[in-house]
């Protein structure tokens, strides 16, 4: 069976969920071999072989961390000439894209991004792809080359299959542009305790709706009792209630869970680009006009104030 690339998204050995997603799609389409970078690499074989990758490849060097993708690149191409893969999934990050991205160049092959689903093909794996700000959902194909593929987390469930997941070091030589710019500084991002947005499953936003920073605060205690993620449109953003990290949409983040609660939302194109694959879409609007209604599996006509908050007790009560 034709062996598939994968990308392993860690952070020092913990896998993160997109990856195991890729997993999943990977054994659709071929053999899993996992690729694993940096500090922790190995660490992540056991979770890789739990999910299924016959073979994890393995590579730890300080250019990894000091400087920006091109180290990174090149051990993914490194990984492809061992192998030759019948394809190479990334997680669709912005780092993710932009390592398939110039892999992609390098070994001249055609590259889909964003893909939401994948399966085997007769010519090759198939990609679906929600497209123009999800008006459309697309199937398509590579034509050239090998397939390079990446897959927006949320795409597919994650699937214990155990297998081997034998380790084995990869050889990397980096290139010239490797070390062409160097990271200086580097900032944790403040931890809210909430999953991050983009790999969340549920996530619940806010809008012009909630009417200022303050009142974000029931629409975080929703979320929390959920365990869900929050967001936020851009209005809301604009107004300097939520930070911009959080925004959803064409010029924010695109987000993609199994379920998504939009309150004070209006649904404007540019909001719905960044949520309409979700699975499920609930909206709370006091507007019954309210272009969100057009999408949503459920809609709340009513005052976000009242309704809310008693979701919120509702979900804390049945969680007992
Ligand atoms: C180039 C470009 C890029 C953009 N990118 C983005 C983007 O990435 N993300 C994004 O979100 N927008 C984006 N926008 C902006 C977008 O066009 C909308 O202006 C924005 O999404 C509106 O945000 P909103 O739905 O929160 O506000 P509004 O459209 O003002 O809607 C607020 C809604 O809240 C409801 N409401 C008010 N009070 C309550 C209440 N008490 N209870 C219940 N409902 C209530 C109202 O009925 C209304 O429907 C972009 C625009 C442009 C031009």
């Amino acid at each position: 069976m034709a062996e598939v690339l994968v990308y392993v998204d860690h952070v020092d050995g913990a896998v993160r969920k997109p990856t195991l997603e890729l997993l999943t799609l990977a054994r659709r389409i071929g053999e899993p071999v996992a690729v694993a970078l940096g500090s922790g690499a190995e660490a992540t074989a056991a979770t890789l072989a739990e999910h299924g990758a016959v073979k994890v490849l393995t590579a730890d060097a300080p250019e990894f961390t000091d400087y920006l993708v091109v180290p990174k690149v090149d051990a993914l191409q490194a990984a492809y000439d061992a192998v030759s893969p019948a394809a190479v999934l990334v997680p669709s990050s912005a780092e993710g894209k932009e390592i398939a991205a110039r892999l992609a160049v390098r070994i001249e092959s055609g590259i889909i991004t964003d893909a939401i689903d994948l399966e085997a093909g007769d010519e090759g794996p198939v990609a679906t792809q929600s497209v123009f700000a999800a008006a459309f959902t697309t199937k398509s194909r590579i034509s050239k080359g090998t397939p390079v593929i990446t897959v927006k987390p949320n795409s597919a469930p994650v699937e214990a299959a155990p297998a081997a997941g034998a380790v084995e070091a990869l050889t990397v030589s980096f290139s010239a542009q490797a070390t062409g710019t160097k990271v200086t500084a580097r900032t944790p991002r403040e931890s809210t305790g909430r999953p991050e947005l983009t790999e969340a499953a549920i996530v619940v936003s806010g809008g012009r709706g909630v009417n200022g920073a303050e009142n974000f605060a029931i629409i975080e205690a929703l979320a929390d009792s959920l365990g869900a993620a929050v967001g936020a449109s851009r209005a809301a953003v604009d107004a300097g209630w939520y930070p911009h990290s959080n925004q959803v949409g064409q010029t924010g983040k695109s987000v993609s869970p199994q379920l998504y609660i939009a309150s004070g939302i209006s649904g404007a194109i540019q909001h719905r680009a960044g949520m309409q694959t979700s699975k499920t879409i609930v909206a709370i609007n006091k507007d019954a006009e309210a272009p969100i209604f057009d999408l949503v599996d459920y809609g709340v006509v009513g005052d976000l104030f009242e309704v809310v908050p008693q979701l919120t007790d509702e979900v804390k009560s049945r969680k007992g």
